[in-house]
């Protein structure tokens, strides 16, 4: 098991006359047997990040900094290195909507084995541990219920027994027994010593699985620290209003929209929406170094 060393990433994308900063400086670890969880609003470069470790960028991309899993740089990898060494061998994917991912006529059992070949796994060990039973690998992706595709899914992503596992937004469009199903699932994953980056927007499914949660603002990290004192004790203005848009606090959604990432300002991205907002925030804040991390000069 290895560490994934994400270290000042950021990623650009060139359009005509303009430059998309998806993702800017982002350093982030990931340690075995940990859980962290990458939350924020659509279009904030979570997924875009999730993209580049899997070499899954379009090519007006540009990357910079490293990302280091073990004693592979997955930014540096080559197309044939990701495809035959990385993916499904290092890290497994976890996608949404799993059931869209399946090859409609073929059996989940076919599937399984089939990715059991390629990556040199076991097809049965890789069921168990997805909770399947045999009479579920028989079935076609149309026979399966939305947690039975997700556990095909998760069996699929664990057939090559990788170290990492990315679930870019698991919880979309299932319903609450399914989420609750499906974040046993990973803390189990977890439990047995793999790494898991948990892409999403649902800061309530993040505070269930995560050891620790990452906020992210217009390509930026704003605050990362354990989960339960992100959830309850944000210090930046941003993570305390997600925090408090939960359906069991205010419900209310933070004000405002995001700025746009072809022009972002020069200080505080956030500043726009920050009733904290002062002078001292047209600098842009810095991380901090510190277990529990915000940037922001003002924290709540
Ligand atoms: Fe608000 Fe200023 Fe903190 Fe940005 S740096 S979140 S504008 S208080």
């Amino acid at each position: 098991m290895v560490n994934l060393e994400i270290d000042r990433v950021s990623v650009r994308f060139a359009l005509k006359g303009a430059t998309v900063e998806a993702v800017n400086d982002v350093s982030l670890r990931i340690r075995p047997g940990e859980c962290v969880a990458l939350v924020g609003e659509s279009g904030c470069g979570k997924t875009v990040l999730a993209s580049a470790l899997l070499g899954f960028l379009p090519g007006n991309a540009e990357t910079s900094g490293s990302a280091r899993l073990g004693d592979v740089d997955l930014l540096a990898a080559t197309d044939h290195e990701l495809a035959t060494t990385i993916r499904g061998r290092k890290i497994g994917l976890i996608p949404q909507s799993p059931a869209s991912h399946l090859t409609p006529v073929r059996t989940a059992r076919s599937q399984l084995e089939e990715a059991a070949k390629v990556l040199g796994g076991d097809a049965g060990e890789a069921a168990e541990r997805a909770g399947l039973l045999p009479e579920h690998l028989d079935r076609y992706p149309h026979e399966l219920s939305g947690g039975m595709a997700q556990r095909v899914a998760n069996a699929l992503a664990l057939v090559g027994n990788p170290p990492l596992l990315i679930a870019d937004e698991p919880t979309t469009g299932l319903d609450r027994d399914l989420v609750d199903g499906l974040l046993d699932e990973f803390r189990r994953l977890v439990d047995d010593g793999h790494a898991v980056l948990l892409i999403t927007h649902d800061l309530a499914a993040a505070h269930k699985v995560a050891d620790r949660i990452a906020v992210m603002y217009a390509g930026r990290i704003v605050e990362v620290g354990p989960a339960h004192q992100v959830l309850d004790n944000a210090k930046h203005p941003y993570a305390r209003g997600l925090a408090n848009a939960l359906p069991e606090r205010d419900f209310l959604p933070v004000p405002g929209q995001p700025p746009l990432l072809t022009h972002l300002p020069a200080g505080c991205a956030f500043a726009p929406r920050c009733e904290q907002a002062t002078a001292i925030c047209e600098d842009r804040p810095v991380l901090t170094d510190d277990p529990h991390a915000v940037a922001c000069h003002l924290p709540c």
